[in-house]
């Protein structure tokens, strides 16, 4: 009994292992989100078109993650951002 009590706690660890490997060979997904305290200049829009786009009177976000690559575009979006409306998760 306590074997199998210890078995499943190796399965359960093997388990997690797995897929924290998955998650660190596919890399690890941004998002970034807009909140409501924009002022639509328009910077993030100049620096990112492929994820930041101008709505009504905000900026929003058209991608649900933001892809391989654009990761560093996003950041800077989000540093110079005047309102510090950009949160990226
Ligand atoms: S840079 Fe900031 S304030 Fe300007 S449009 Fe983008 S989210 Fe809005």
């Amino acid at each position: 009994m306590g074997g199998n009590i210890l078995l499943s706690i190796l399965c359960s660890v093997g388990i997690i292992e797995v897929l924290v490997n998955i998650r660190i060979v596919r890399g690890f997904s941004m998002k970034v989100r807009i909140e409501d305290t924009c002022t639509a200049c328009g910077l993030c829009v100049d620096t990112c078109p492929d994820v930041f786009e101008m709505a009504d009177d905000i900026a929003q976000v058209i991608v649900d993650e933001v892809p391989e690559g654009l990761e560093d575009d996003v950041r800077q979006a989000a540093e110079e951002c005047p309102s510090e409306s950009i949160i990226v998760e």
